[in-house]
């Protein structure tokens, strides 16, 4: 029915990590078609923040300087606020010794980023289909992946079939569901609510985060005057965000004296939009005929939220070990696959151990407090966090005595 869209790789979803995958194939010369339910531009909830070393990743793609020239602004490193009032500052350049790709990090509105990277799947020579909902997979008898089943914007369904059938298709992934891989991870349950403001008084070239007994909330200029706001609260505390979502992030903003002043005069320019509860994990990135990578493969919070690197850098991961796939068939494939595990694994574990660390301090005021007065004091060792939170420090330097103690030694 769809002939010509059957491919060596139908990749679902072209968000950063599909269109990353997607540029990576098709210049390995994998004939590759790319699906996305929605059209581009589109919104996706998110603070909107790149870390330097996602510059890294858009300069193999041949994007760095459309992402650099799309009007987004530059932040030179992150500021937190504890519960307790307790401040910690931490910069991407710095003296620890592991310079990053850029000394910068990029914050852009996601339906421009995003345009940029699936239009350079599409000069890859990947063909994208816009519009293409998939709304399952199709096997053989053995129950190997064989393609999608999918939702065409004329209302017409069909199969699209490949040898290798990659989930790109982040939170809650029908790919993902569908192999039977996905778990449930019950903490933390969060909501977040995502909008931009203008008018936001006192942001500098940093990132913030303001952590409060009942959430966070993350701020970051994204350029044209324009502020990303980002709350984040436990599942139960949202419960009365059902309906009006606005109401509520008006409501926490006014409730956070220190913000409540900043936002006066201020000015909301987009919808507010929901998003959650986002964490999520598999129990291994692929089955046999497909592949997982993003947020399809699992997601913890957006506080350490480096997902869009994480998202890039996995399909960089993902490509050479996904082109082995098509091309092999059979028990090759799935020895490919399990490779792509096995890196997947040796790339993020330490940074996934790092992120489950900082997602417990967010939960506990006490941590978070502590954390706070200890890095507020070292900015070396904010820094050092920072560049953790980066992804150009390795994570390792974290996870180090020298560093832990400092949060047991008074
Ligand atoms: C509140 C919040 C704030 C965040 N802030 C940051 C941040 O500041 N910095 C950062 O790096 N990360 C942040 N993240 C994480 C980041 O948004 C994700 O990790 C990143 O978008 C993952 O990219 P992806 O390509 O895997 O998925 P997505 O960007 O979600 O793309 C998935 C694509 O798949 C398509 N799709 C889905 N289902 C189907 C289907 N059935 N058929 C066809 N197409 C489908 C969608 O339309 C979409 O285009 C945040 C996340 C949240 C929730």
């Amino acid at each position: 029915m769809h002939g010509s869209d059957d491919a060596q790789v139908i990749i679902v979803g072209g968000g950063p990590a599909g269109a990353s995958t997607a540029v990576a194939l098709a210049r390995a010369g994998v004939d590759t078609c790319l699906l996305d339910r929605a059209r581009f531009p589109r919104d996706k909830p998110c603070a909107e923040y790149l870390s330097p070393q996602a510059s890294r990743v858009l300069e193999a793609m041949g994007t760095l300087a459309s992402v650099e020239a799309a009007g987004g602004a530059r932040l030179a490193g992150m500021r937190v606020r504890a519960p307790d009032g307790a401040e910690l500052h931490g910069e991407f350049a710095a003296q620890h010794g592991f310079p990053g790709f850029r000394d910068r990090g990029i914050a852009l509105r996601r339906r421009v980023l995003d345009e940029i990277l699936v239009r350079a799947a599409g000069a890859s020579g990947a063909r994208l289909r816009e519009g293409v909902r998939v709304t399952g997979l199709a096997r053989d008898s053995r129950g190997r992946v064989t393609g999608v089943v999918t939702l065409d914007p004329d209302g017409r369904r069909g199969v699209r079939r490949a040898a290798l059938v990659i989930g790109a298709d982040g939170l809650r992934s029908i790919v993902a569901r569908q192999l039977g891989v996905a778990r449930r991870a019950w903490w933390p349950r969060r909501l977040a609510l995502v909008t931009h403001f203008r008018g936001v008084h006192g942001m500098g070239n940093c990132g913030e985060m303001h952590v409060g007994h009942h959430g966070y909330c993350g701020l970051a200029s994204v350029g044209g005057g324009e502020t990303n706001v980002a709350v984040v609260v436990p599942h139960a505390v949202a419960r009365d965000a059902a309906g009006d979502a606005a109401g509520f992030l008006d409501r926490w903003i006014a409730g956070t004296p220190h913000l409540a002043a900043r936002f006066a005069g201020a000015v909301r320019t987009s919808p507010v939009r929901a998003t959650g509860p986002f964490a999520s994990a598999v129990r291994r990135a692929w089955a046999p005929g497909a592949a997982l990578v993003g947020d399809a493969a699992g997601f913890l919070d957006p506080f350490t939220g480096e997902g869009i690197h994480a998202a890039l850098r996995g399909g960089e991961l993902l490509a050479p070990f996904a082109a082995e796939a098509a091309r092999a068939g059979g028990a090759r494939a799935d020895r490919a696959l399990a490779g792509y595990e096995r890196a997947r694994r040796t790339e993020f574990a330490g940074k996934w151990r790092v992120e489950r660390l900082v997602a417990a301090a967010v939960s506990f005021p006490p941590l978070m407090n502590r954390a706070a007065h200890v890095l507020g004091r070292r900015k070396d060792l904010a820094d050092l966090l920072v560049g953790v939170a980066g992804d150009f420090v390795p994570p390792g330097e974290l996870l180090r005595p020298r560093f832990l103690l400092r949060f047991l030694v008074p």
